[in-house]
């Protein structure tokens, strides 16, 4: 028995639906269990439903119908503060007048925990989050990394279950937000608090993440590790939005069991059987593959693709290659040292395990 509940997830979302009063029906049955200690990233292009996922969960938001569970308790009708949920936003408003050392404080001088605690605390939280030095400062002497770090403090100082984050990068420059990135999943390592936190980057899911829960028009699309919603999509969105440059999708009708990708054939049976091949027979499908997945020389189980390049972009550790294949359009991402020249006609290779097919009208990944 014991062993059973200590399996039990920690976090249960079961049908979460939001519909908001004037009737927009934002989130549909969201259904996601979350582990102790997980990282998870909620991700997906602007107006999927992610921060009303999130807001639902911080108890900001009322839950429509649907169950949430917090170490098997219903939280649904719970306050904020009754949950135990901390909350980093995009925007972190740090007290201007306060040092690093009161804003961090403040929460807890506010509820009245005794001082040499309340030192402990601060000290422990800076020292995680490399503040130490900077206790004595005003917000306005820090960079916008460290002032994002004393945001993310202030909510860490809490004792609380969860651990949430909207957008918590989105006001610093690129290279910050890389440091950044690496820095909260160390602070995550350090404290081993579950953690949700919301994207629309594709890089911050994939480098941050346990687990990633891709998110298009208020549905679930696919909850998986990052290597896995890389490399098993179940669908043409997940393969498209995960990945940089996105995967190449060419839609072709099946005709002989071949398909057209420009003016090559491509032959199905290679990766599909007799039976499917035949269900598919003048349906359309999408052709895809990603654009580092391919070969310059012929390997044996490579389908060969003829094209003539329109543009590179060299980038240092690798070219985009962008290729013109009669009117279909696709980027190759290869080694920079063999960039070929723009207007000039070249085969490249792809193999058969990275190639993709979906079905044209579902999009779903064909099996
Ligand atoms: P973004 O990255 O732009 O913040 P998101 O995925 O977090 O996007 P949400 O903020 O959750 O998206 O919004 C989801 C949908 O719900 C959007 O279409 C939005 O316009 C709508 N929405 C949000 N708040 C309300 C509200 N109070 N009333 C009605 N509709 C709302």
């Amino acid at each position: 028995m014991k062993e059973e509940s200590e399996k039990m997830a920690y976090l249960t979302l079961k049908g979460i639906n939001k519909i908001y009063p004037n009737g927009f029906h934002a989130v549909h049955d969201f259904n996601l269990d979350i582990e102790k200690g997980e990282f998870i990233v909620f991700v997906g292009p602007s107006g999927c439903g992610k921060s009303t996922t999130l807001r639902m969960i911080a108890g900001l938001e009322n839950i429509s119908k649907g169950d949430f569970n917090i170490g098997g308790v219903r939280v649904n009708e719970m306050g904020p503060k009754q949950r135990g949920i901390a909350m980093v936003f995009q925007s972190y408003a740090l007290y201007p007048q306060m040092t690093v050392y009161d804003n961090l404080a403040f929460g807890l001088t506010l509820e009245g925990v005794d001082e040499d605690v309340i030192e402990e605390k601060v000290k422990n939280v800076a020292r995680i989050l490399g503040l130490t030095d900077y206790l004595d400062r005003l917000p306005r002497a820090l960079s916008g990394g460290q002032r994002q770090r004393v945001a993310v403090g202030r909510a860490l100082i809490r004792k609380v279950n969860v651990f949430l984050m909207d957008e918590p990068l989105s006001n610093l420059d690129a290279k910050q937000r890389v440091t950044m990135r690496s820095e909260i999943t160390q602070i995550h390592r350090n404290t081993g608090a579950t953690t949700i936190y919301v994207t629309h980057d594709q890089t911050e899911a994939m480098t941050m993440a346990d687990r990633i829960v891709v998110m298009k028009e208020g549905y679930i699309q696919q909850v998986g590790s990052p290597y896995d919603l890389y490399f098993n999509p179940v669908n043409v969105f997940v393969a498209g939005f995960i990945g940089e440059p996105p995967m190449n999708f060419v839609r072709s009708k099946v005709k002989g069991g071949k398909i057209n990708v420009g003016k090559n054939v491509v032959d199905l049976s290679v990766k599909l059987d007799a039976a499917k091949l035949k269900a598919y027979e003048g349906k359309e499908v999408v052709f895809g593959f990603r654009p580092e997945a391919i070969v310059l020389e012929k390997e044996e189980n490579t389908v060969e693709i003829k094209g003539q390049v329109e543009l590179t972009e060299l980038l240092g550790d690798n070219t985009n290659v962008y290729m013109e294949m009669d009117g279909v359009r696709s980027i190759l991402k290869i080694d920079p040292h063999f960039t070929p020249e723009v207007d000039s006609k070249i085969s490249f290779f792809i193999p058969y395990d990275a190639i993709y097919l979906f079905d044209g009208e579902t999009e779903k990944v064909i099996k």
